[in-house]
C-alpha cells in the first residue's frame, strides 16, 4: 500500500490547516518535552511568529533512563491544546503504548510514532486505528525497508495519513548523536507516495549542525522538517543541546525560505 506503485502520485497529509506533501515546505517546531505552561506557550508563540504551522511537545518521554523527566503525561497533553487554541497552531505529541495513546487523541491533531517504537507493531496497528495523522519516525537501526514496512502496518489499518521522518541512524560514529542519513529522503520519495520529513535535531544532537541539516534537507527534496525549539535551552529537562533558541530558530527559517524557494 505504500509503494509508488500502488499509488503514483503523491499523498498530500492534513494535519490541521497543514498540508505536508503539497509543495509547500512544513515546518514542525518546539520543545522536546512539555515542560510547563509558561514554556510551551513560549515555545508555541514563537515558533508561530517565525512560520511554523505544526506545534511538537512530548508529554510521554521515552528516555534511556527510568530516572530522566518522563513527561507531563495528561497534563501536558492540556497544555499542548491550549498552545493551539491560543496560536493556531496544530499539534504533535509522541505516543507510546494504548494508555498514551487513548488520551492523546483527545487533544491533539496528530500522533507520533518514535524511533523506539518503530516496530512496536501492535502501537502501529493502533494508530492505524485512530484516525488521526501519523508521524513515522525511523527506527534507531531501521533500514529503509524495515521503515516502509512499518508504514504498512499503519496503511493497512485503513489509516493514509502518514509522513515519514528521517531521524538519523545508529553508525560506529560517536561525535554525532546518530549519523543522518539524507540520502533516504529522495529514496523513499521514489518508492513511496507518502511524504518525507527530516529531523535535524535528533540526527545530530548538536544545535549547531541543525541549521546546516535542515538547509541541506531542504536542498534533497525534504517535504518538510521536524525542529526542536526551547525558550531557554540551557534549563531544558530533555535535549537542551541539540535545541535552539527562538531568535536561532527564527533566523534558520529566513534562511530556509531562500534553498525552498532555489530548489
Ligand atoms: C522526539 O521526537 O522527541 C523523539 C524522542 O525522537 P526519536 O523518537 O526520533 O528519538
Ligand atoms: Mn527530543
Amino acid at each position: 500500500l505504500v509503494s509508488r506503485e500502488a499509488r503514483e502520485e503523491d499523498t498530500v497529509v492534513r494535519v490541521g490547516g497543514a498540508a505536508i506533501g503539497g509543495n509547500q515546505l512544513v515546518v514542525i517546531a518546539g520543545p522536546c518535552a512539555v515542560e510547563s505552561r509558561e514554556q510551551l506557550l513560549a515555545a508555541a508563540h514563537r515558533v508561530r511568529q517565525a512560520g511554523a504551522v505544526i506545534l511538537r511537545g512530548g508529554a510521554f518521554k521515552p528516555r534511556t533512563s527510568p530516572y530522566s523527566f518522563q513527561g507531563l503525561e495528561e497534563e501536558g497533553l492540556k497544555l499542548l491544546a491550549e498552545a493551539a487554541r491560543q496560536t493556531g497552531l496544530a499539534t504533535v505529541t509522541e505516543v507510546v503504548d494504548e494508555y498514551s495513546l487513548e488520551l492523546a487523541v483527545q487533544y491533539v491533531d496528530m500522533l507520533q510514532v518514535g524511533a523506539r517504537n518503530m516496530q512496536n507493531f501492535r502501537l502501529l496497528q493502533a494508530v492505524g486505528r485512530s484516525g488521526k495523522p501519523v508521524l513515522l519516525k525511523r527506527g534507531l537501526s531501521a533500514t529503509v525497508e524495515e521503515w516502509l514496512m512499518a508504514a504498512e502496518y499503519i496503511m493497512s489499518e485503513g489509516n493514509e495519513q502518514i509522513v515519514l521522518c528521517e531521524r538519523g541512524i545508529r553508525t560506529f560514529e560517536q561525535s554525532t548523536r546518530n549519523t543522518l542519513d539524507l540520502s533516504a529522503v529522495p529514496l523513499v520519495k521514489s518508492l513511496s507516495h507518502l511524504p518525507v520529513i527530516v529531523d535535524p535535531s535528533h540526527a545530530t544532537g548538536d544545535r549547531r549542525l541543525v541549521g546546516p541539516m535542515a538547509r541541506a534537507a531542504v536542498a534533497a527534496g525534504a517535504d518538510g522538517l521536524l525542529i526542536e525549539v526551547h525558550p531557554e535551552p540551557a534549563r531544558a529537562l530533555c535535549d537542551g543541546p541539540q535545541s535552539l533558541t527562538p531568535a536561532q530558530f527564527a533566523a534558520l527559517m529566513e534562511e530556509l525560505r531562500a534553498v525552498a524557494a532555489a530548489v
